[in-house]
């Protein structure tokens, strides 16, 4: 059976990634695909459930699992923690189902070590001031929060160098295309449709 190929998406906060993501699983339903939904111990947004945009955990909950190694990887980002599940993720690839990950650069740093089938995309907002923008209509932080993840996106952009695919998130449906493209030619790459160990 053919392996799941794991394509590693990261973006500063603000640019659009889970609104792609969420578009792109609509538009290759056709292909056996999952978005995996991490661990996290921030707080709920409005508009958020538990078990499908993350799992809602406490800190002492995560600690317990990071010591049960229960994660493929995890991060601490605006002071909470995020983590992939790994038992998951593995039995999914194993089956052969294509997954999406949503993580920050340090995750994708520490899963491409381990996951060797995996593609990595990092996208980019236009300019600056369009992702304050972003963040500002999105709602979901305060003005401090929305400083904090501006002054962290600025340390992180330089890492785009370490993923495969770059992709603009200028106009929503020619980044969707671009990822879509990225996804079909991957898909059809003869070295991803071997077992790969
Ligand atoms: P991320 O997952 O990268 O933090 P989101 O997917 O939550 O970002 O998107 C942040 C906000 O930007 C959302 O309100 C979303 O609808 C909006 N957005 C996404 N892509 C675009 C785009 N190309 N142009 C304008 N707004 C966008
Ligand atoms: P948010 O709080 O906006 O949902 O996510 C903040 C950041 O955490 C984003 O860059 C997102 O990609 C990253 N993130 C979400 N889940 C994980 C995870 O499981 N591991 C890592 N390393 N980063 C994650």
């Amino acid at each position: 059976m053919n392996k799941g190929i794991l394509f590693i998406i990261s973006a500063p906060s603000g640019t659009g990634k889970s609104t792609l993501i969420q578009s792109l699983i609509k538009k290759i339903s056709k292909y056996k695909t999952k978005i995996s939904i991490s661990y996290t111990t921030r707080n709920k947004r409005i508009g958020e459930t538990n078990g499908k945009h993350y799992y809602f955990v406490s800190k002492n909950k995560f600690k317990k699992m990071i010591k049960n190694k229960e994660f493929l990887e995890y991060a601490i980002i605006f002071e909470n923690y995020y983590g992939t599940p790994k038992k998951i993720i593995k039995n999914l690839l194993s089956k052969g189902i294509n997954i999406f990950l949503n993580i920050d650069w340090q995750g994708a740093k520490q899963i491409k070590k381990k996951i060797k089938n995996n593609i990595s995309i990092y996208i980019i907002p236009p300019s600056i001031n369009e992702l304050v923008k972003r963040l500002k209509r999105r709602g979901s932080e305060n003005k401090t929060d929305i400083k904090k993840r501006i002054k962290q996106s600025m340390k992180e952009i330089k890492y785009y160098i370490k993923y495969d695919h770059l992709i603009i998130n200028d106009k929503f449906n020619i980044a969707l295309s671009d990822l879509k493209s990225i996804f079909i030619s991957e898909y059809k790459r003869i070295k991803n449709k071997k077992n790969i160990k």
